[in-house]
């Protein structure tokens, strides 16, 4: 089953093939990064001019490359957000952590979070409820 994310702005899919596509920015630095369909999945590939100024925990800014729109999360800034669209299911959101080098995910479907990631807390998954 495919999962299809798309920006919560403007709707355009941001995994026309597999990874996702995004625009990622950190002070006056700017890259491309691809990341992962499969939650839980923190491989991603990123501009190699952008990835070398960042260190730990450093909070990186994504945006959509159609709309240009910040995907900061406005139930958390400290995470991004995309839309999860997958069939038999309603539209999901995801929350990914911005902070670089974390590895934090949450798929929220409704009242229900599922968690994914060794930084993730599952106390932080609340914040993202009832938005
Ligand atoms: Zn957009």
């Amino acid at each position: 089953m495919k999962n299809i994310y798309a920006c919560p702005h403007c709707s355009t899919v941001l995994n026309p093939s597999v990874k996702i596509l995004l625009v990622a920015r950190h002070h006056d630095r700017r890259g491309m990064i691809l990341l992962s369909p499969q939650p839980g999945n923190f491989k991603y590939i990123c501009d190699s001019t952008l990835e070398e100024g960042l260190k730990h925990g450093d909070l990186v800014a994504f945006s959509c490359p159609v709309c240009t729109q910040d995907l900061t999360s406005v139930s958390d800034h400290r995470f991004a957000e995309l839309v999860l669209r997958s069939s038999g299911h309603d539209d999901r959101r995801v929350e990914f952590s911005r902070a670089f080098g974390t590895h934090a995910t949450y798929v929220i479907d409704g009242n229900h979070a599922m968690v994914f990631g060794e930084d993730a807390d599952e106390q932080d998954a609340t914040n993202f409820f009832g938005v």
